[in-house]
C-alpha cells in the first residue's frame, strides 16, 4: 500500500536535492507509489569481494553493504530490491548465493530477492539454475557479456541458447548486459528463445555522451546513437525482450541534469511501451556519475509528465509481473 506521507517527504528531499533540476514531479502531485529496484549490488568485501574490484574506480573499493544502502536510500519511497550478481570469481559465486539467499530470508533488508550469476555458455549452468531455482527468492540469472571474458558473439553459441531454454522451463529470467556494439546479438537470442524473459540492462548501456550535440561533448561518445536507436527497435520487436531503465548516470557528463539522461529514457519508454520498462537503481556503480537519490529524483522528474499507471508500472509493478518479484514481504 501507498503511505503518502512517506511520498511527500520524498518529493520533498527530491526538490532540495535537484539543483537547477525541473521539479514537476512534485508540482503535479502524482503519486506514483513505491519503488521496487531491480538492480542492488552489494559488496561486503570481507565476504564478496570481486576481482575486477580492486582495479575499479576508487569510489567502488569501499565496502557496499545493506547498512549502506539503507542510509543513502533515506527518503526515496524503496520498499523491495532484488540483488543483482557482480561478477563474482567463478569458484565464488555459490559463496554469492549463499550470503544473498541468507539475507532475502532474515527479512531485515528490503532485499526480497536476487538474479544470480551463472554461465550459460557452460552445460553445468543447466544444473545450477535447476538447482537454485528450488529457491523462490532467485528470480533470474545474469552472465555479464560486456567484459573480457566474455568475448563478441558468446551468447549466439548452442549450448548458451540451450541454456536459455532452461531457464523458461524453471520460470526464471535473464539480464542482458552488453556492449552497444553487440546488442544486435542479444535481440537475436532473444529471437531465438521466445519462451525465455529476458531484460536488457542499463537502457542498452547507451552513453549520455552520444545524445549531445557535437560541440558540448567533453569526450568521444562511447557508440553512435543511431546504431543504439536501431538496436533497441530489434530488442523491442520480441515480445519476451523488457527495458531496464538503470545504469547510464555512471556515464553521464559531469554536472549533468535530468535533461542528459532524458532522450536515451524517453527513447526507451517509447519503444518498449508503458509495460516493459522496469527501474533499477545500478547502486552503488551509479555513484560513479550520482548518488542514488540524483537518479530517482531524476528519473522521476523526466517521467512526471506521463500518466500515473504508466509510472507506477515503471517503478514497481512491471517488475512484480516480469521478476514475479514481490514488493513487500
Ligand atoms: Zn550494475
Amino acid at each position: 500500500m501507498t503511505n503518502r506521507r512517506e511520498f511527500l517527504a520524498s518529493s520533498a528531499v527530491g526538490i532540495a536535492t535537484s539543483a537547477g533540476g525541473r521539479s514537476a514531479f512534485a508540482a503535479s502531485g502524482v503519486d506514483a507509489g513505491p519503488i521496487l529496484d531491480t538492480h542492488q549490488h552489494l559488496w561486503d568485501l570481507e565476504i564478496l569481494n570481486p576481482p575486477w574490484v580492486k582495479e575499479a574506480d576508487e569510489i567502488l573499493r569501499n565496502k557496499y553493504d545493506s547498512a549502506a544502502y539503507a542510509r543513502e536510500s533515506v527518503g526515496l519511497n524503496i520498499v523491495s530490491c532484488l540483488y543483482m550478481e557482480i561478477d563474482m570469481a567463478p569458484d565464488k559465486v555459490d559463496v554469492e548465493a549463499k550470503y544473498i539467499l541468507d539475507l532475502c530470508r532474515s527479512g531485515k533488508t528490503p532485499t526480497r530477492g536476487a538474479i544470480l550469476s551463472g554461465r550459460p555458455e557452460e552445460p553445468a549452468f543447466v544444473r545450477r539454475v535447476k538447482r537454485l531455482s528450488k529457491a523462490d527468492e532467485v528470480r533470474g540469472f545474469r552472465r555479464i557479456l560486456h567484459v573480457d571474458h566474455a568475448p563478441p558473439q558468446t551468447c549466439l553459441g548452442k549450448q548458451f541458447e540451450k541454456s536459455m531454454s532452461v531457464l523458461a522451463d524453471n520460470g526464471r529470467t535473464f539480464d542482458l548486459c552488453m556492449r552497444v556494439e553487440e546488442l544486435d546479438d542479444g535481440a537475436k537470442l532473444a529471437g531465438r528463445c521466445a519462451d525465455t524473459q529476458f531484460i536488457v540492462d542499463h537502457c542498452g548501456n547507451a552513453d549520455p555522451v552520444a545524445f549531445q550535440q557535437k560541440g558540448q561533448q567533453k569526450r568521444e561518445p562511447l557508440h553512435d546513437a543511431d546504431a543504439w536507436r536501431r538496436s533497441m527497435e530489434r530488442f523491442a520487436s520480441h515480445g519476451n525482450v523488457a527495458c531496464k531503465i538503470s545504469g547510464i548516470v555512471a556515464r553521464a557528463p559531469e554536472g549533468w541534469r535530468s535533461e542528459h539522461l532524458a532522450p536515451i529514457i524517453d527513447f526507451c519508454l517509447q519503444t518498449f511501451g508503458p509495460d516493459r520498462v522496469l527501474f533499477g537503481s545500478d547502486w552503488p556503480v551509479c555513484r560513479l556519475g550520482g548518488t542514488l537519490k540524483q537518479w530517482v529524483v531524476a528519473l522521476r522528474e523526466i517521467v512526471s509528465e506521463r500518466p500515473e499507471a504508466h509510472q507506477r508500472a515503471l517503478f514497481s509493478q512491471n517488475a512484480q509481473k516480469i521478476y514475479g518479484a514481490k514488493l513487500q514481504a
